[in-house]
This record gives C-alpha cells, sequence and structure tokens, in this order.
C-alpha cells in the first residue's frame, strides 16, 4: 500500500507514514490532505481517498539533528550523481572525491567530499577541479536534516507530488 508524506503545519516533511496512519490523522482532523493517491479505499460503507501529501494543522516542534557523515549520505546529499559528469550510477559504481586532494591537506568532510564515479575520480587524480578542468556540479556543503530513514534511498523514487515539498 503506499504511503504518506506528512508535513508540518509549516510545509517543512517530517517523515512518510503508511495508509492507515495517514487516513487515521485525516479523520481524526489532525491533518489535511494536501493531495492524493490516484486510487482510493474502500470499506463496506464508504470509499475514502487515499492521502499522498498531508499537512499537520498544528505545527510541532522538532530538534534539530545534524546529518551524519557517511559514503551513502554524500551519495545522497548527491542524488547518486557524480559531481564531475554529471552521469547517475548505483552506489556500487560510485567513488568518494576529495574536492581539494588529501595529498594537500583536504580533509574528509561534507565540504570537501563530492561523490564521483570511478573514471572522473581517476581522471582527477590528486588535482583540484580548476586544474583538472572538472568544474564541480554543485559545491558541497552539509546537508539540512533529512526527515526520512536511510531507508528512504533515492529521492528521485518519490511520487512526483511530493517533490515540492521534498526540495524546499
Ligand atoms: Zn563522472
Amino acid at each position: 500500500m503506499k504511503p504518506a508524506l506528512l508535513l508540518n503545519a509549516s510545509y517543512e516533511p517530517l517523515s512518510v507514514v503508511d495508509w492507515k496512519r495517514a487516513i487515521t490523522l485525516v479523520l481524526l482532523g489532525k491533518a489535511e490532505m494536501l493531495s492524493t493517491h490516484s486510487h482510493k479505499i474502500r470499506s463496506a460503507r464508504r470509499t475514502y481517498d487515499l492521502p499522498s501529501v498531508l499537512r499537520l494543522q498544528r505545527r510541532v516542534k522538532i530538534p534539530r539533528k545534524r546529518v551524519h557523515f557517511s559514503r551513502k549520505n554524500v551519495y545522497r546529499r548527491d542524488n547518486y550523481r557524480c559531481q564531475y559528469c554529471g552521469e547517475k550510477f548505483p552506489a556500487s559504481r560510485l567513488t568518494f572525491d576529495h574536492v581539494l586532494p588529501r595529498s594537500r591537506g583536504g580533509e574528509t568532510s561534507w565540504t570537501n567530499i563530492v561523490t564521483s564515479c570511478q573514471p572522473c575520480n581517476r581522471t582527477k587524480c590528486s588535482r583540484t577541479p580548476e586544474e583538472a578542468s572538472m568544474p564541480l556540479l554543485n559545491e558541497p556543503t552539509e546537508p539540512q536534516w533529512w526527515p526520512f530513514s536511510a531507508s528512504a534511498g533515492n529521492l528521485d523514487d518519490h511520487p512526483e507530488d511530493w517533490k515540492p515539498y521534498l526540495w524546499m
């Protein structure tokens, strides 16, 4: 069954909830439906719209957490796209590239690590993007907290109607 994206009253994404919880929140008046899935749920007595995006009526406060720095999260931040050639790859074909090479004092941190495919990593070698004439697609930054579990995976795989909220 299709899950729903739950937004805070201020439209920031909070979590992904299953359809039962989504419908319950709507029936209890705790959330409003911003968009629905195309198919509906039928009970003996009535038909329910299946929520795809929900917004809480009252804002909940959530503590800001930092995103754990890891290889997987770097790939997620960069959307599994090589930051040099712009191609997308499965994680098994990606590597971690130090923008300023480690041999020259480059740190292993959010702001100096980007996702790179193996060929681009080999081509760039121990040069800076300028020296290698390989401009970066995006300047690497520390991502904002993701409300989704690691299993949420690739953001491109989410339904179209979720995307305006996820890219905020
Ligand atoms: Zn590449």
